[in-house]
């Protein structure tokens, strides 16, 4: 396991970020992250449980799952977006 380094096009370094999981429980299925990500990473799923959120609503049935995690670039995008702070990144690959 190792860090890569990256650079921007004015040569400045930085370390990509890549997805490592979603947080099914928290996640409502928005779909966000799914529209800014560049590189077809996620994809929305058949969520693997049922029941209400904490305000008692149905949480609907689809939750956002990563479907091509080696296509990851580390841009972080899906994380800046999800209100939920569903995403877990790793800066090692
Ligand atoms: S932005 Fe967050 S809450 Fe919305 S689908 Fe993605 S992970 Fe789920
Ligand atoms: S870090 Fe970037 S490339 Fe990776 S899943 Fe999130 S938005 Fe897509």
């Amino acid at each position: 396991m190792q860090q890569t380094t990256c650079y921007t096009r004015g040569g400045s370094a930085w370390i990509p970020n890549y997805i490592e999981s979603i947080d099914v429980e928290k996640c409502l299925g928005c779909g966000r992250c799914y529209k800014v990500c560049s590189r077809t990473v996620l994809e929305l799923i058949e969520k693997p449980f049922e029941g209400e959120d904490e305000y008692g609503d149905d949480m609907g049935n689809k939750v956002m799952s990563v479907a091509n995690p080696d296509d990851c670039i580390g841009c972080g995008a899906c994380a800046k977006i999800c209100t939920k702070k569903c995403h877990l990144h790793t800066a090692m690959v």
